[in-house]
């Protein structure tokens, strides 16, 4: 069965106009949270807004624990996007040496 085609790119759509938008910057504001600033490309909307993304559990255990960080690790559910989906990623099957 094939996977879905997802992106690992965190884009968004314009929450107005739904049309495609660009993150402009972003900010790490903790060890789980970070702020991304959009920009709708829409000339006729240009809407511009703030979203945040959360580490919010773990697929797998660290290697490298940080006390520090408290995030529960849940196998894997059956609709989670597997990480090796990234459409845009070079495969290392596929790099200049194959
Ligand atoms: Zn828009």
């Amino acid at each position: 069965m094939a996977s879905p085609r997802v992106s690992a790119n965190p884009g968004m759509r314009c929450p107005h106009c739904t049309s495609g938008a660009a993150a402009r910057s972003s900010r790490q504001l903790s060890r789980l949270l970070k702020e991304v600033y959009y920009q709708c490309k829409n000339p006729a909307c240009s809407f511009a807004w703030v979203a945040q993304v959360e580490a919010v559990r773990g697929l797998s255990p660290s290697g490298m624990p940080n006390p520090a960080v408290n995030l529960p690790v849940s196998p894997w559910r059956p609709g989670d996007i597997p990480i090796t989906s990234d459409e845009n990623q070079i495969s290392i099957f596929d790099g200049p040496g194959a």
